[in-house]
């Protein structure tokens, strides 16, 4: 049987030999040209990455860039919003301006996350808007323990609890003013993705936070790393759970949404555990946070 072509050209081979693969012009497999040095350089597409690799990856890349989103300008215009609503605390603004929260919100609300504004982090939940979070953490930053001998006023949050970590923004924020934080979530997914968001945020500052995660129910507070000098809920109960009363320090504060006694919504109530041992309740005005509830998913 003739293997010879009709044509009179010499039938090819398969596969071809390696010395017809080859950058000769009119060799079967012509070379890709070298790139010119100044060309932009073509994304790599790494397929066999770690999954939490090419999430991390595609949240740097979709970043807008370009709208000043990424970019301190847009943190200061927000800051100054904030200095203009009443929050004067200079740690506290300084916490505001560093913290990259379009990094802990969804790709599609990334516009938004400069504005006062509540947004949607998944499972029914919310971050809260930048003041509410900056007034209750200002709050926490008058606390009656700062009068006593001995305390690292750089660090007025001393020992903090949060109850809530959602996407884990405002326990960013407290770490800042924190010796270090407790934070409490009950949704497995919620606490799961604030790790992969505060693992980001490691990369993006010059100090690691000190936070530790937790994932249980916030009710009973968190015993083993008790008392606290400040605690802070991001979800109104109720009435407050006695274990965070047992677990504040004394000189410390508590503050929480509760539900009016009158049944007209949620108020901010703060607690102080004076350095006699005893307690002072006072309210800090109306809010709406979500519902706190028991038990873990
Ligand atoms: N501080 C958060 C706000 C999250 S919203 C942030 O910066 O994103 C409040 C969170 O409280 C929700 O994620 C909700 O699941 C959580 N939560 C409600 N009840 C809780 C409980 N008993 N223990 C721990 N977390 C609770």
């Amino acid at each position: 049987m003739s293997h010879g072509r009709s044509d009179g050209k010499p039938a090819r081979r398969f596969p071809l030999g390696l010395d017809k693969v080859s950058s000769q012009p009119g060799a079967g497999v012509r070379a890709r040209p070298a790139p010119a040095a100044n060309a932009p350089q073509r994304e790599v597409l790494r397929p066999q990455a770690h999954l939490h690799q090419v999430e991390q990856d595609r949240r740097r890349h979709t970043v807008p860039q370009g709208v000043g989103l990424d970019s301190m300008p847009v943190r200061l215009r927000m800051v100054e919003r904030l200095r203009a609503d009443g929050i004067t605390h200079a740690g506290v603004l300084e916490a505001f301006a560093r913290m990259p929260r379009h990094l802990f919100v969804d790709t599609a609300l990334v516009n938004q996350a400069y504005e006062d504004t509540s947004l949607p982090i998944g499972l029914g939940q919310t971050i809260s808007k930048p003041s509410v979070v900056g007034t209750m953490i200002q709050l926490l930053c008058s606390r009656p323990g700062l009068t006593m001998p001995h305390v690292d006023h750089t660090r007025p949050l001393g020992a903090c609890l949060e109850v809530g970590t959602g996407c884990g923004y405002q326990a960013a924020l407290l770490s800042l003013l924190a010796r270090h934080v407790i934070s409490i979530e009950r949704l497995r997914d919620l606490h799961l993705k604030a790790r992969s968001n505060l693992d980001l945020i490691r990369r993006h500052l010059p100090t690691w936070p000190d936070v530790r995660l937790v994932y249980g129910d916030g009710m009973m507070g968190h015993a083993p790393q008790a008392p606290y000098d400040t605690i802070i809920a991001a979800a109104g109960g109720s009435a407050l759970p006695q274990a965070w009363l047992d677990q504040l320090a004394p000189g410390g504060r508590l503050i929480a949404p509760t539900e009016d006694s009158r049944g007209q919504g949620q108020v901010l109530t703060v607690v102080d555990r004076l350095p006699d041992g005893s307690l002072q309740h006072t309210r800090a005005g109306a809010v709406l946070f979500v519902p706190l509830k028991s038990g873990i998913t």
